[in-house]
């Protein structure tokens, strides 16, 4: 069967594309690798597509709906986090979007931790030595050491889902966790990976019992090694608990001198203005960042100053950026697939055409009474 959907994709988003074009879609992608401008988007919008597929890159909000008024069907995100994407504006539309959950979570999780590591054990300075014919001698600890992070005690701020598998990678290292989330508490969860961690112990695994426990936000930045975030971008007003800033001149100078901020989430949880005093006076001792209030991070961004270039790592966005999660085709492995997979669902009327039970689609509460 020919479907006569015609789908705008605003970033080439690999070979699960394929899907749509065997399917009988009409399908147009930017063929730019840098995001549309917005103007264009709603060129597009206006011009009667049934689908588009988005980036984090590109906002979503009122006038792209408004444009594509009794027309557009479905918003596709290429990502589990959708702060670009106004949920309000899309509900009053009465626009379904879908994002790509889970598949991504174990690839961002171990990043983090890769993060965290390169961070504490200063891999990156060593390496620069080394490339920069700086070795010049063995010595027990010039010109420089790193922090263990084994037996150390994390705080994972943020329990869903990459918070929940890094909480699980951390337990293989032997970490004490501090967990704080203010919405969502799996106490199932964190009583099983002490039964893990207890049995370790017992069996001789590990030498010390660690431990893994609910606490308050201050508690648990107060009281750690290691603070990595894993919480959605929520602006004021969007949720009860915000995040925007929740890492702020206040809260970092909670932190432990010696601590350590990883954060993987979405960079306005961060005030940078804030982190980079903080690392240029040590107020803790340094930071791994993935995203950023501005991104691509600019070029004058005092977290580019070279006197805290040994305590601060910057990756560009990396996080979920390994091969298998980005780009399988299959719903069950890739953000693409996923992708893809919950646009078919919202434009054939997959699971009866009702979007409340449609796995992939994020706002729900607009279609019920
Ligand atoms: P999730 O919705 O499963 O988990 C987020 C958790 O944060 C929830 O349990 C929620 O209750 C909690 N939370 C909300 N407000 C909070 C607050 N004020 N303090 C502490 N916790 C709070 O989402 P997820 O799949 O785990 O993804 C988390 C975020 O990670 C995404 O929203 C996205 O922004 C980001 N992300 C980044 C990358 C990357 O490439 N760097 C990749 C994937 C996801």
């Amino acid at each position: 069967m020919k479907n006569k959907f015609r789908v705008f994709a605003t970033c080439d988003i690999g070979p699960a594309l394929d899907l749509l074009r065997e399917r009988g879609y009409e399908l147009e992608i930017y063929p730019q690798p840098q995001a549309p401008p917005k103007g264009f988007i709603i060129e597009k919008v206006k011009s009667g597509i049934d689908g588009l597929i988005t980036t984090l890159r590109d906002s979503i909000d009122a006038e792209i709906f408004e444009a594509g008024k009794g027309t557009l069907k479905v918003v596709a995100q290429y990502a589990v986090g959708f702060d670009n994407l106004n949920r309000a504006d899309a509900n009053r539309y009465k626009i379904p979007f879908t994002n790509t959950a889970d598949v991504l979570t174990e690839a961002t999780a171990e990043f983090a931790f890769f993060m965290l590591g390169v961070l504490a054990r200063k891999m990156w300075p060593a390496e620069h030595l080394t490339r920069e014919n700086r070795w010049g001698f063995w010595h027990p600890y010039l010109p420089f050491l790193g922090d263990e992070v084994t037996g150390k005690t994390i705080a994972i701020i943020g329990t869903g889902r990459i918070g929940l598998a890094m909480i699980k990678k951390c337990a293989g290292f032997d970490m004490n966790i501090l967990c704080y989330d203010p919405a969502f508490q799996n106490h199932a969860y964190i009583n099983a990976i002490q039964e893990i961690l207890d049995l370790r112990h017992a069996r001789g695994i590990s030498r010390e019992i660690n431990w893994i426990r609910y606490v308050t936000f201050e508690e648990a930045v107060r009281d750690s090694d290691f603070v990595s975030v894993h919480v959605p971008l929520l602006r004021e007003g969007e949720s009860a608990t915000p995040t925007y800033h929740l890492f702020n001149e206040k809260t970092l100078r909670m932190m432990k001198p010696a601590a350590f901020l990883v954060n993987t989430s979405r960079g306005p949880v961060i005030d940078e203005a804030a982190l980079a005093t903080a690392l240029r006076e040590k107020w803790i001792a340094g930071a791994a960042l993935d995203v950023y209030e501005r991104e691509p991070l600019p070029a004058d961004s005092p977290l580019r100053d070279p006197a805290i270039a040994d305590r601060c790592r910057l990756m560009p966005h990396f996080a979920s950026a390994a091969r298998i999660t980005r780009l399988d085709p299959d719903p069950n492995k890739g953000m693409a697939g996923r992708c893809v997979q919950g646009l078919v669902d919202v434009l054939e009327k997959n699971y009866g055409g009702d979007f409340t039970k449609m796995p992939y689609v994020v706002n729900k509460e607009a279609f019920t009474e």
